[in-house]
């Protein structure tokens, strides 16, 4: 690996063809960032390459390069036929485990694709298979989709076919493996050429991923751009003891002291991200909720108004944790603390993205003690705590008591905490200030004590 303050080189000195560079140069990207310092000059050179990289590490780019350059290559070093280059369909096809993400991979294609003529087709579940029939018609150099969507295609929609293919993309890897993706994923693997380059992308380098890799990877070149669960140095991280029933308290002081930020806040259900917006909107805070019960549209949706800025902050659950690409958050807060402490890798590696600054605050309850200690051992340090004033923080608690219950109202009306049975009462009590799970003893703090 590079030492810090060694000297990047430049695309152009990496390798890349100019009109690629001229590319980054659009998107503003002045230097490769180190996962694609590292990577592209073995897959420009046509090895496979399997990435060890965090989000926002500029992993998209570190594949779609090398794919438009090849692609590039094969237009202008095939001999022309009837006087005519040749235009090749399917030429890549990258597997996203989201469809959010596929559209941002998409996005970045079609972006640096621009001056080429790129053509690119988004495969994912969710939307309309026959306006996605007449995209295959177009014969797109790139496909971009979600496994299970993709071998629908595969199996059902005339006339397609990935014989041709020369480039696969698993990119987050790791996601690909769960149990709902296997099946397709094998089935399109049995299915195409075995002669392509793979390249690997993957944020935790699990057994599955390594078997895969042995499947379908040849002698792969292995690039990890950060050490296995480091967060960036430009990510300042804190953390807050907040007694259960004022958590609300604690997170309205906390937008409040930053109302200019964008800010992702991350809850464990999807009724939460609904309750939480309400609450939030009722105060006068631009906030929209973003959750996997939510469908497709609303959630694309939601997240153009926050891509546009028309909302600042995005409540959402670990669905929206990885994959989103949303380059201007400057806050993420665990609202709730993850139970897995790889997700508050992934939950605060939506900030800081690109060399950017960040912030990244996590309120924990008496409860949660044990899950945030996790975090820090995975993590290897410990965080500061965040600075609060408790006289302010708990001076906002009537309006916050009135915010709730108008909230409270409005979820049932439209039929919020219905979803899950048995789950509700929890849910509800939770946020509306309920004891269920005992009171607040300050005791509870006293074995985290620093
Ligand atoms: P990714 O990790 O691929 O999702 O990329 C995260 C963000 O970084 C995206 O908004 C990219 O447009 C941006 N990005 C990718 N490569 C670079 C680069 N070399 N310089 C600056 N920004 C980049």
């Amino acid at each position: 690996m590079k030492e810090e303050n060694e000297v990047v080189k430049t695309f152009a000195e990496l390798g890349v063809r100019e009109e690629l560079v001229k590319a980054c140069e659009r998107l503003g990207w002045k230097k490769p960032s180190k996962i694609q310092a590292e990577a592209l000059p073995y897959a420009l050179d046509g090895k496979d390459v399997i990435g060890l990289a965090q989000t926002g590490s500029g992993k998209t780019g570190a594949f779609a390069i090398p794919i438009l350059q090849a692609l590039l290559e094969y237009v202008y070093d095939s001999e022309p036929k009837k006087g005519r280059r040749p235009d090749p369909a399917f030429f890549a096809c990258v597997l996203s485990p989201t469809r959010e993400l596929a559209i941002q991979i998409a996005e970045q294609f079609e972006a640096l694709g621009a001056d080429i003529s790129l053509r690119c087709a988004v495969l994912v579940g969710g939307i309309d298979r026959m306006q996605q029939t007449i995209a295959l018609g177009k014969r797109p150099h790139v496909i971009v989709a979600t496994p299970g969507r993709l071998w629908d295609h595969m199996s059902d929609t005339k006339g397609f076919s990935l014989k041709s293919l020369k480039f696969l993309v698993l990119d987050e890897a790791d996601r690909l493996l769960n149990e709902d993706f296997e099946k397709s994923l094998n089935q399109i693997l049995d299915e195409i050429p075995r002669e392509r380059k793979t390249l690997l992308f993957s944020a935790t380098m699990t057994t599955k991923v390594r078997k895969l890799q042995r499947a379908c990877l040849r002698n792969p070149v292995k690039i990890e751009a950060a050490s296995k669960y480091s967060t960036v140095d430009t990510l300042k991280q804190w953390y807050l003891f907040v007694p259960g029933q004022y958590k609300d308290c604690y997170l309205v002081y906390i937008l409040s002291e930053m109302p200019e930020s964008t800010s992702m806040i991350f809850t464990r259900t999807c009724d939460g991200t609904r309750f939480l917006a309400l609450m939030l909107r009722s105060l006068g805070f631009r906030a929209i909720p973003i959750s996997g019960q939510m469908t497709q549209s609303k959630r694309l949706g939601a997240l153009n108004k926050f891509k546009a800025r028309e909302c600042n902050i995005l409540v959402c659950t670990d669905v929206a944790s990885r994959g989103l690409d949303i380059p201007s958050v400057d806050v993420v807060i665990n609202y709730d603390i993850p139970t897995n402490s790889k997700d508050y890798i992934h939950r605060v590696g939506r900030t800081a993205r690109a060399g950017r600054s960040g912030v990244g605050i996590s309120l924990v309850t008496q409860y949660q003690i044990e899950w945030y200690t996790q975090i820090e051992k995975l993590i290897g340090k410990e965080l500061p705590k965040y600075p609060a004033e408790e006289g302010e923080v708990l001076s906002l608690l009537e309006r916050l008591q009135e915010a709730k219950r108008l909230s409270a109202m409005d979820m049932k009306e439209s039929g919020g905490w219905k979803k899950r049975r048995g789950e509700n009462d929890e849910e509800s009590e939770r946020f509306l200030g309920g004891n269920r799970g005992g009171k607040y003893k300050k005791k509870s703090f006293k074995k985290f004590k620093r």
